[in-house]
């Protein structure tokens, strides 16, 4: 039985303390490699970041890309020539939220919800799923997964966030020669813990990873966007515009309009000033998977 053991490497703090707790000389984690799924449209910090994380040698990290997200969004093409996939973007109009969003029920905007998510899927999942098959275990497109091979994906999802990890477990399913592994649920450590382990370790404060324009932020986090990242923060403003343009693929061909911001302003005028609802960002890092 071959046994492949990868890092779906987000980034952000869960998944970088695994991939550091993997060099350490005790260490009971072990990674063949690390995989970033990139969109093209993170933060400078966390392609910084991810520079630093390479310089270390090992685990070798792959960065591997279905293209430019925002590109994709405003022309309409993805990279494999099909229709774009959506963000989820907010709109106030009831008939495009999505069933059971949990926006909906949020006060005190309970009109406003986003629409369906596909960016995770198709720029995060199946590009590690792609470098798996493809670079790693050398199947053809559509070949079926060798009986013999399997594939452990390992997820820094932390104690604070099991339900993402149910989430995740229940997309493995279709997947059976892989099987995923969250070494923070066995060990019970949360984010605190990640970020108190991390704390002397870096030479810097790991970064949140998440395009620029992902709708999934806090009024503070989008005040740092645009305090500490201007060219990212312009990126945001340019694909928020488009989510708006009349007919455009960005705007999924509707006539309806579909913003950045939770509250359904435009980005570059809405108050971020404090926060008025309860919303919950997707608190932590893509890991391969944003939110899931
Ligand atoms: S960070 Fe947000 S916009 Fe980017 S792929 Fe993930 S869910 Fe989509």
């Amino acid at each position: 039985m071959r046994e492949i053991h990868v890092l779906n490497l987000g980034a952000g703090v869960q998944s970088t303390c695994l991939f550091l707790l993997a060099r350490e000389p005790d260490a009971k984690l072990r990674f063949d490699i690390a995989i970033f799924a990139d969109t093209g449209e993170e933060p400078a910090a966390v392609y910084k970041h991810l520079d630093y994380l390479r310089s270390l040698g090992h685990p070798e990290i792959w960065i591997r890309s279905a293209g430019k997200l925002g590109d994709d969004l405003i022309h309409g093409v993805n990279s494999t020539g099909q229709r774009f996939a959506s963000i989820p973007a907010f709109t106030a109009e009831d008939h495009l939220l999505r069933p059971g969003s949990c926006e909906h029920r949020l006060p005190p905007a309970p009109k406003y919800g986003m629409v369906r998510r596909q960016c995770t899927s198709e720029y995060k999942i199946r590009v590690i799923e792609k470098a798996i098959r493809r670079e790693i275990v050398g199947l053809k497109p559509r070949q079926w997964m060798p009986k013999d091979v399997k594939v452990y994906q390992y997820f820094g999802i932390t104690t604070d966030e099991k339900q993402r990890a149910e989430r995740a477990k229940r997309r493995f399913e279709k997947t059976p020669w892989a099987i995923p592994v969250y070494p923070f649920l066995e060990m019970g450590w949360c984010r605190q813990d990640c970020e108190a382990w991390l704390m002397d370790r870096l030479p810097h404060t790991v970064p949140r990873s998440a395009c620029v324009f992902c709708p999934y932020r806090t009024n503070k986090e989008w005040l740092h966007l645009k305090q500490s990242d201007p060219d990212g923060w312009e990126r945001a403003v340019e694909i928020d515009h488009a989510l708006r343009q009349n007919g455009t693929v960005a705007n999924r061909r509707m006539t309806q309009k579909l913003y950045l911001h939770r509250s359904c302003v435009p980005l570059d005028v809405v108050d971020l000033g404090h926060e008025k609802t309860l919303f919950r960002p997707m608190t932590n890092e893509c890991q391969g998977m944003c939110g899931v």
